[in-house]
């Protein structure tokens, strides 16, 4: 079977992933039939879809027109026969409890056609196990979406022991029509990917509080503001559930071990009922102001501690072949918004002083889940790290982790590659955007730069204030401030012109990077703005005092104090973008303007620049530069082929020289 053989998909349970699913499945083009064991049930489902559908046409994600056309995709039923009888692919959604399962298996299997694929949603329970209750193992396999289906981009392909390898294809496929990342996983193992990663970090941060080694203030200041984690991780268990997170654990100790034995911390919060924010009240309290972290008691000891356990899990799943390291940090970083995977975090905390810190505590005595995976214990030895240094020598713009570098003919391509993040920028990423910047303007071949964010929701949606809230210091502060000012003013140095291509969020620090490039082309859904004093702060990357000089001072204090989101007519109206396009012309527009400019002659482009950057202090000085300049172009090759380019009426080929 072929994806493009599945026209209509079965979505069996309408609770709160399924109608998510067939939401997304609808909105994908499929019919959907969603069943639910009676009219109330599958109602309140399509009730939620229709709901959800009109909120994304509210935000002008997708059209009204879009959102109706999708909702008549989908057909609730009750009938079991009736909702899967003629349906290519069925994603069952029922409760997390095998005896549920089981029986659905049982009657899909009567009623749905012979080579229909099952697919299941389930968090934790056995793929194979469930494969086992169908008479057809082998087109069987897990599906995970994550909460919200709507916007969680990564889907987790679990292969069972039997499942055929053209089924995981096919469902890989089907998530990619979805709008979705698949990442597979290749073999049914306890957690997947990201809850096996997740769930022990969680366990493990109970454990240090209830032996009495750090306070939960001091674990949640820690995963917070010095590991750089979404949330601290007593946050975290509040946020999916404490139930939740012990379900799993409980499971994984069946199947795994005395590794995943569950701290008693979170014992004690299920038998009080006291799960986390749906409850109100877990590790936090909810009624009375919720997760108050503080981001001044992080514990070296304590990031060690935790970034040992999560890379010996990681291990564990690289040593078994469930996943390799890239695929880990892709699926950890869609599904559970690590600003980075945590493979990569390990090998930059060290894979041997990771190997010892778990082998010390092991080897006095620690329980099993101190025990160093096999795998672990290896590339320590060895000096190996999860991604090897091969990946940093395949060119001369390999290596980054936070942006991409390209060059395609002459124009040098800069893309900020945090999309899951909404392409924040972080402090790594400004040095290596300013390590980018220098390479792309030394190199030769380089005559145009085009700036762009990574994915379709943001250029960059600003400064990710959560990897910053750590260094509230003051004095690191300015220093941080002066930093985005300089790399972001390679841009405006640099020789080469600078096309920036707004797609989605151009917010805060991401506005005042597009200022310093030399042309903005956006597309008509992105948003720009300066909101920094809604969060009593003021643009520090540069927007008091660049914005001005593109639309002027009376505009910039109007953008930046009242803080708006503005379309991008309101911005081409005010001067800062050059040219609005369609969504799905922006890519091609804003490479047609850099190839253009890459044919443009370099050194009148590099002295353009210089003498506009220079008269901004001094109209004088400006106006000097502009006259040296023109001094110095007479004597260029480039003036001659421009001229004789102008008279025979041919387009001018300039060299730069
Ligand atoms: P839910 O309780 O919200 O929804 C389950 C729905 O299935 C209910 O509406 C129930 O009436 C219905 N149902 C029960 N028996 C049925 C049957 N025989 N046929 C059709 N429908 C039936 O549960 P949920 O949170 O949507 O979870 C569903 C599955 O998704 C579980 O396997 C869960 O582990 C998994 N999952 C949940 C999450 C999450 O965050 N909630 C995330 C990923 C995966």
């Amino acid at each position: 079977m072929d994806v493009d053989d599945i026209e209509t998909i079965a979505v069996l349970g309408a609770g709160n992933m399924g109608h998510g699913i067939a939401e997304v499945a609808a909105l994908a083009g499929f019919d959907v039939h969603l069943r639910d064991i009676n009219e109330e049930f599958v109602q309140n489902g399509y009730d939620q879809i229709e709901w959800s559908l009109g909120k994304l046409a509210e935000k002008e994600q997708i059209g009204e027109d879009e959102a109706d056309a999708a909702l008549d995709r989908v057909t609730p039923y009750v009938d079991f026969e009736d909702a899967v009888a003629d349906v290519e692919f069925v994603v069952e959604a029922v409760p997390e409890k095998m005896e549920i399962k089981q029986d659905v298996y049982e009657d899909l299997e009567e009623y749905a056609p012979e080579d229909a694929v099952f697919a299941t949603n389930t968090s934790s329970l056995s793929i194979t196990d469930l494969s086992e209750f169908t008479e057809r193992p082998e087109r069987f396999c897990g599906m995970h979406f994550f909460n919200p289906p709507v916007r969680m981009q990564l889907v987790e392909v679990i292969s069972g022991a039997h499942t055929d390898g053209d089924v995981l294809d096919v469902t890989e496929d089907l998530a990619e029509a979805m709008g979705k990342t698949p990442v597979r996983v290749r073999k049914d193992s306890p957690g997947f990917i990201v809850n096996r990663v997740l769930v022990p970090l969680l366990n493990e941060a109970a454990w240090l509080v209830h032996e009495g080694e750090a306070t939960i203030a001091e674990v949640d200041s820690t995963t917070k503001y010095d590991i750089g984690l979404p949330m601290g991780a007593f946050e975290l268990a509040d946020q999916v559930g404490v139930d939740v997170a012990y379900d799993v654990l409980d499971y994984m100790q069946g199947v795994l071990g005395e590794a995943y034995e569950p701290c008693p911390v979170l014992v004690e919060k299920v038998e009080a009922e006291e799960l986390g924010k749906k409850t109100g009240a877990g590790f936090y309290d909810y009624e009375n102001g919720g997760a108050d972290v503080p981001t001044d008691q992080a514990r070296d000891d304590v990031a060690d501690r935790l970034t040992a356990v999560m890379a010996n899990e990681v291990a564990k799943l690289v040593g078994n072949d469930v996943a390799d390291p890239a695929e880990i940090d892709e699926a950890v970083m869609l599904g559970a918004g690590y600003p980075e995977g945590p493979a990569k975090m390990a090998d930059s905390a060290g894979i041997e002083h990771l190997y010892e810190t778990l082998a010390d505590v092991y080897e006095q005595g620690g329980a099993a889940r101190y025990e160093p995976a096999a795998e672990l214990e290896r590339m320590a030895s060895e000096g190996e790290q999860f991604h090897g240094a091969a990946d940093t020598e395949e060119s001369g713009y390999a290596g980054f982790d936070n942006v991409s570098v390209s060059v395609d003919g002459n124009v040098g391509h800069l893309e900020i590659d945090r999309p899951h993040r909404m392409n924040t920028i972080s402090g790594d990423l400004l040095d290596e955007l300013g390590e980018a910047i220098d390479a792309l303007d030394a190199d030769e071949d380089v005559r145009t730069i085009l700036l762009t964010g990574a994915g379709d929701k943001a250029f960059s949606a600003g400064a990710d204030v959560q990897s910053m809230a750590g260094s509230a210091d003051p004095i690191d502060a300015v220093e941080l401030s002066r930093k985005g000012q300089q790399t972001f003013g390679k841009l405006e140095e640099c020789d080469v012109p600078v096309v920036a291509g707004i797609d989605g969020y151009c917010l805060g620090g991401g506005m005042e990077l597009a200022t310093c490039a030399d042309m903005r082309v956006a597309s008509k859904r992105s948003e720009l703005g300066q909101p920094e004093h809604n969060l009593g702060l003021l643009p520090g990357w540069g927007g008091t005092q660049r914005l001005k000089h593109i639309v002027g001072e009376g505009r910039a204090k109007e953008i930046i104090f009242t803080a708006e989101r503005y379309d991008p007519e309101t911005m081409a109206d005010y001067g800062f973008v050059n040219e609005v396009v369609d969504n799905d012309e922006l890519e091609d527009r804003a490479w047609e303007l850099a190839r253009d400019l890459a044919a443009g002659p370099p050194i009148a482009q590099t002295y353009t620049k210089r003498a506009m950057l220079a008269g901004r202090d001094s109209t004088d000085a400006g106006l000097e530069t502009e006259a040296q300049a023109f001094g110095q172009l007479m004597n260029t090759q480039d003036l001659m082929e421009g001229i004789s380019a102008f008279s025979a009426d041919r387009d001018p080929d300039f060299e730069g020289r």
